[in-house]
């Protein structure tokens, strides 16, 4: 299964949680900052991801959702 993961970088305080938790390491922090000067998480790649949304449940600022690839 692949899955998206959508990141508001708005919201995001680069605070690396959820690159810590992914358990396919299918996240990393941007290098670029986002407007509030943050350096937010960013999907490396599709394929790897499983959907399991344990970013998405452990993200302090509910910034990410994971969206299902049929
Ligand atoms: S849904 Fe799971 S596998 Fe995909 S990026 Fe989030 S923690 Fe990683
Ligand atoms: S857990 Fe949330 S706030 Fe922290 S880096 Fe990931 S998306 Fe950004």
């Amino acid at each position: 299964m692949r899955a998206y993961v959508m990141i508001n970088e708005d919201l995001c305080k680069g605070c690396e949680i959820c690159v810590n938790q992914c358990p396919t390491n299918t996240l990393m922090i941007a290098e670029e900052p986002n407007n509030k000067g943050y350096y937010p998480a960013v999907q490396i790649t599709v394929e790897a991801c499983t959907g399991c949304r344990q970013c998405a449940i452990m993200c302090p600022e509910v910034a990410i959702e994971v969206k299902l690839v049929r």
